[in-house]
């Protein structure tokens, strides 16, 4: 760890201004104090905004849009391109914001650096691949054009488990359509989606084509879900606030993607190559210290490989550690506030009392800390299973057959991301149809890319984030017909 903890190379960096209509503007009377996961101690500000500035903001997206959207893919492309560059540039910049904001290990965030640029880098390209259709008339002397064209402005609102990738991912595929956005990053960790926005600006992003609105979320929320102006709503975060969003859209009609709550299951066959499945296993619960809408919640071990897959993760589990994420020998840095200690510790001491054993880590050291934990013998209705624990827990039940496996992994009303390991060829076929998530990883616990289709089904939300589906969810389907041919 160097001596220098969680220092700028360029402190210009660290924001504390809001960015609308190309203007940065500071704080007010009561702003928004951020503070580091791990020191406790706050070391940013953002201003707390409301609804008149969120007005504002739209205004400013508004008179951006027709500009933007009339210049040609390629430019938008471009700067989308310059914009990836200089993320890039700033990688150890942007990676020392995020765990100071975030609390993440260093190497996470500089992996999230690298994942949320993809975005970027992908959607420079994709602009100009917004292609329409030519339909065969089936009227002589008629044309029948099918256009596509920016939605216009779009609201994009984005947790702060990954305060980057969750604001590129929605942000490049909307400039690259030719939107115009409002964004707002969560209160907890604003300071990543500043200094992102103002290498925006240098990338070439005219003014009110990208705003950053900071503070109260419910007021700021309901300006950008009532106003007719914005077209659509584009949300990361939990079921509750999305449903509730999406009610508050239907009003004005908006289009909606929403990236909800994930409760993730991860099947184990007998038949799974066993370094295989422990490996897929620790990626897909401990990535970003298990604070994943992806992060497998649910471990279910068939009894064959039951035991050997326990004690291998035991050991694994049992050699990792928690603690400063800018000290690299660390695993996992601290969760993100003490609520979710408070979680993670519950639904431990529920499982716990329910039967099972804790045969790594145990409870929390105190802080925002929470060491990697493996239980086994956990009931199937255990309340971990039921709820998302968003942290460094590895709870595995054990199960008899391959068709009791798959519907245990159904058994929710999310549907994000599923996994499963095995090396059968009709057990693959099988548990990949009958998986009902918007996403299966199979032999793999690593998923997301921004060539691929991200999102889910069930209570797990609508829309796709990455690869051409992505840039779909920022585009309107224009009928076009000329008669008189
Ligand atoms: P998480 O559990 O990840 O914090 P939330 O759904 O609470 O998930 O938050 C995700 C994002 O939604 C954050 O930016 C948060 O500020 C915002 N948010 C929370 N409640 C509302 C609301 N009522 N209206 C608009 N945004 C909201």
């Amino acid at each position: 760890m160097s001596q220098q903890r969680g220092q700028l190379n360029e402190t210009d960096l660290l924001e504390s201004r809001c960015l609308i209509g190309g203007t940065w503007l500071g704080g007010n009377a009561a702003p928004i104090a951020v503070d580091d996961p791990f020191t406790l101690e706050d070391f940013g500000q953002v201003p707390n905004l409301g609804e008149a500035e969120t007005q504002a903001a739209i205004e400013a997206a508004s008179e951006a849009l027709p500009t933007w959207a009339a210049r040609p893919a390629r430019e938008r492309g471009a700067i989308l391109r310059r914009w990836w560059e200089l993320i890039e540039l700033h990688r150890d910049d942007l990676a020392t914001l995020i765990t100071r904001e975030n609390g993440k290990s260093i190497r996470e965030a500089q992996g999230e650096i690298d994942y949320g640029n993809s975005y970027m880098e992908f959607y420079a390209d994709e602009a100009t691949r917004a292609l329409g259709e030519i339909i065969p008339s089936p009227i002589p002397g008629r044309r029948l054009l099918a256009e596509r064209e920016p939605v216009g402005v779009c609201a994009l609102i984005t947790p702060w488990n990954f305060p980057l990738a969750m604001l590129s991912r929605k942000v490049a595929p909307a400039l690259a359509a030719g939107c115009t956005v409002v964004c707002k990053p969560s209160e907890l960790t604003p300071l990543t989606a500043l200094a992102f926005a103002k290498l925006g600006e240098e990338a070439g992003v005219p003014p009110g084509v990208v705003n950053i609105v900071t503070g109260e979320a419910r007021a700021i929320g309901g300006a950008l879900t009532s106003s007719m102006t914005v077209r659509k709503l584009s949300f990361t975060g939990s079921t509750p606030v999305g449903v509730l969003l999406a009610e508050q859209c239907a009003a004005t009609m908006k289009r909606t993607s929403l990236e909800l709550g994930g409760n993730a299951p991860f099947v184990a066959f007998d038949d799974a190559d066993l370094e295989v499945a422990v490996d897929a296993a620790l990626t897909a619960k401990f990535r970003n210290g298990g604070q994943s809408c992806i992060a497998a919640n649910r471990i279910y071990a068939q009894k064959g490989i039951h035991d050997r897959f326990v004690s291998a993760l035991a050991e694994k589990i049992g050699a990792m550690t928690v603690g400063d994420g800018f000290d690299e020998s660390n695993t996992v840095g601290p969760v993100i506030d003490e609520r979710a200690v408070a979680k993670i510790d519950s639904h431990r001491e529920e499982a716990i009392a329910g039967g099972a054993q804790c045969l790594a880590g145990g409870p929390s050291p105190g802080g925002r800390l929470s060491r990697p934990t493996l239980l086994a013998g956990v009931a199937k209705d255990a309340q971990l299973t039921r709820e998302e624990t968003f942290g460094p827990l590895a709870a595995v039940i054990a199960f008899d057959t391959v068709e009791e496996g798959i519907a245990l992994a159904n058994n929710t009303p999310f549907g994000l991301a599923g996994y499963f390991c095995t090396s059968d060829q009709a057990t693959i076929a099988k548990a990949a149809r009958q998986f009902q998530t918007g996403m299966v990883g199979i032999n793999t616990g690593l998923i997301s890319s921004a060539h691929a289709p991200f999102g889910g089904v069930k209570m797990s939300g609508l829309g796709k984030e990455g690869s051409h589906h992505g840039l779909e969810e920022y585009l309107n389907v224009k009928y076009v017909c000329q008669a008189g041919l």
